[in-house]
């Protein structure tokens, strides 16, 4: 069966609109998120606009913080503290990646946790490793709801992920690990990735290469998914799996594009509004 993330990502959108309702219905005013964009990237012009998009549609009021590329350290850290003493500012997202000169790890650091809606902050990851309440970055978060959503039990299922960055492979162990799966984490140092992922009852690839998950390397049932987004040699978008061959073997699999990818911007949402709803209480 394919997965189909666009329509569970609609879903969630619908019920979002409910809940800021909800939240305008009590306080007067829609939850809030600051997307900070440094510089021009264009990728992530299309990133940020897809994000203020899906705030309109959700009845969330985005601010769009732009910085000139030549902002300095001093300059930025200084913006994004302002926006978290802000009481109208319920979530902050500041866009990576930034200009190398820039520290994204000493920038990030001025996002207070509580308004840390990408979960990238060392306080939400911490909770996360230690089964704490906290935020979860919005890719790995929407791949548990797309297994929930589908009925794909993990509780003692033997989950492998391909990939350890912190906004994706960590995250998605720790999350998984949470859910009583018992998780293999693999990445570029994993000795035999095949022998690794023919274990998988679940396999998450989020590597980034196109092809480098094959047939031969799933076992029968499986459920795939793949987070990769890549050009393959077509210029199309393209996930890490060799969708055609793997999805005769998997019982479940998401396709690329359409599976992963709107999810990520549904749970940013999603965080949102959690956000709002817990600085209300
Ligand atoms: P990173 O480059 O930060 O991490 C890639 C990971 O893959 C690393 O842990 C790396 O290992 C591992 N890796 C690289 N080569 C291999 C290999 N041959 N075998 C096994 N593991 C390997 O990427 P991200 O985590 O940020 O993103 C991963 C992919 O997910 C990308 O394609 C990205 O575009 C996509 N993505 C999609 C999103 C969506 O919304 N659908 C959101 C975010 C990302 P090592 O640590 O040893 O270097």
């Amino acid at each position: 069966m394919i997965i189909d993330g666009r329509a569970v990502a609609a879903r969630i959108r619908a019920e979002l609109f409910t809940r800021t309702a909800l939240f305008f219905e009590k306080t007067g005013r829609k939850p809030a998120i600051a997307v900070v964009l440094i510089g021009s990237d264009p990728a992530s012009e299309i990133y940020v606009r897809n994000k203020l998009k899906g705030c309109d549609e959700t009845g969330i009021r985005s601010v769009d913080v732009r910085l000139p590329e030549t902002v300095s350290a001093k300059e930025a850290a200084s913006a994004l503290r302002e926006l978290a003493s802000r009481d109208d500012i319920d979530g902050i997202l500041l866009q990576l990646p930034i200009p190398a000169r820039l520290d994204a790890r000493l920038l990030l650091r001025e996002i207070p946790a509580e308004k840390d809606v990408d979960g990238f902050s060392t306080q939400n990851l911490g909770a996360l490793a230690r089964g704490e309440e906290g935020f979860v970055a919005c890719t790995p978060l929407g791949v548990m709801e797309l297994l929930k959503r589908y009925n794909i039990p993990t509780r003692g299922k033997h989950a492998v992920v391909v990939g350890r960055s912190n906004i994706v492979g960590k995250p998605m162990s720790l999350l998984l690990l949470n859910a009583d799966a018992t998780v293999t984490v693999c990445h570029s140092r994993t000795a035999d990735l095949k022998e690794e992922c023919l274990r998988a009852d679940i396999l998450v690839t989020a590597v980034g290469k196109a092809g480098l998950i094959t047939a031969d390397m799933v076992k029968e049932g499986a459920t795939v998914i793949d987070v990769g987004m890549n050009r393959g040699k077509d210029g199309k978008l393209c996930g890490d799996v060799d969708f055609e061959n793997v999805q005769k073997k998997a019982a479940f699999i998401t396709p690329v594009p359409g599976g992963v990818g709107p999810m990520t911007v549904a749970m940013l949402l999603s965080n949102v509004c959690t956000a709002a709803e817990k600085r209300l209480k």
